[in-house]
């Protein structure tokens, strides 16, 4: 990875929190989950991210300590009396349908995000899930980012409407998967889901297909990424955000946010989220290095690869 240009500055706010999962392949409870989670340290394997986050006096420091050993700066996550978030989810046998049991937001019901100084400069956002009234109140506090990007999913599609309406008009990119850009939009057709979402707002718009891959609509048209395909999935927890940890990392590490480099962002969000899968909550990471990232980026490469031809 040959990068010429100076690095853009990323920030995320988003959820931090423990999650109950159950799929196929086991149990866990209590492990380190939460969109914000999977984001920065997705991305700390390109570009280092800064946090916007709060957790309770429950949180252990071992999962401070992993944001730490990747260089996230924890400059605005806050610890603060009460519990952490917490969520658990079951997965169907195919790990197609994901049924939420619980959703407690604790400590981020009394949230108001405060970015540290200097951070309301960065370059690049990433309003990672979470209460939309929180994505909007870090993006009055950033300065003028040079692009913005956004996730969110069902619970606020349906419990925040008008929040997310206000804030998408200030969103240059949602992600969302296929199901949320339905219900959002109104339109069983993706392409035609993507071009209500873009009206909302969005220039561009990422529809997540789980094992189908990741669609991008934007001014230059469509991008297809496949996702990779991984024969001992595990826990697809965290695979959407892992993506946009990818895509924005690599956006970050680029300095740029060219079609070009958007491209190779959705194949970097990819190959992040084919790791993120590969085990339950963060632990791929934890033994992840870029030389595997390397391998599986080529390993996409020839995925994708087909001669042009002349019929
Ligand atoms: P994903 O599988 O990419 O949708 O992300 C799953 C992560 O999102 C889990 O680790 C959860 O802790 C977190 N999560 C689940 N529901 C919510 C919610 N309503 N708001 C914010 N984060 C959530």
């Amino acid at each position: 990875m040959i990068v010429e240009t100076k690095p853009h500055s990323l920030l995320v706010v988003g959820s931090v929190g423990l999650d109950d999962v159950e799929t196929r392949a086991g149990k866990r409870s209590a492990v380190l989950g939460g969109a914000a989670s999977y984001f920065s340290v997705a991305a700390s394997f390109l570009a280092p991210p800064r946090m916007v986050a709060v957790v309770g006096t429950d949180f252990p420091a071992q999962h401070t300590a992993l944001f730490e050993k990747h260089g996230v700066d924890l400059a605005g996550l806050e610890r603060v009396p009460g519990e952490t978030f917490r969520w658990s989810g079951v997965y169907s046998p195919d790990f197609v349908n994901r049924t939420t049991i619980e959703t407690r937001l604790n400590v981020f019901s009394d949230f108001r995000p405060k970015l540290p100084a200097g951070w309301g400069a960065s370059d690049l956002v990433f309003l990672a899930n979470i209460d939309p009234q929180l994505q909007f109140n870090v993006l009055e506090q950033a300065g003028k980012p040079k692009f913005v990007a956004c996730d969110t999913m069902n619970f606020w599609i349906s419990g925040r409407r008008p929040e997310l309406l206000r804030l998408l008009e200030r969103v240059d990119m949602l992600l969302l998967n296929d199901e949320e850009a339905r219900q959002l939009s109104g339109e069983a057709n993706l392409p035609a889901a993507a071009r209500s979402i873009r009206a909302m707002g969005p220039s561009a718009v990422i529809i997540k297909r789980g094992d189908a891959g990741a669609l991008l609509f934007h001014e230059a048209g469509v991008f297809s990424a496949p996702a990779f395909p991984i024969e001992n999935v595990v826990d697809p927890t965290g695979a959407g955000d892992s993506f946009a940890g990818g895509f924005m990392g690599w956006l970050a590490r680029a300095g740029s946010t060219s079609p070009q480099s958007i491209r190779t962002a959705m194949i970097l969000g990819s190959v992040l989220a084919s790791f993120a899968v590969e085990d339950f909550s963060l632990d791929r990471f934890r033994t992840l290095d870029l030389s595997e990232i390397r391998e599986r980026f080529a390993a996409f490469v020839d995925l994708v690869h087909f001669e042009k031809i002349r019929l």
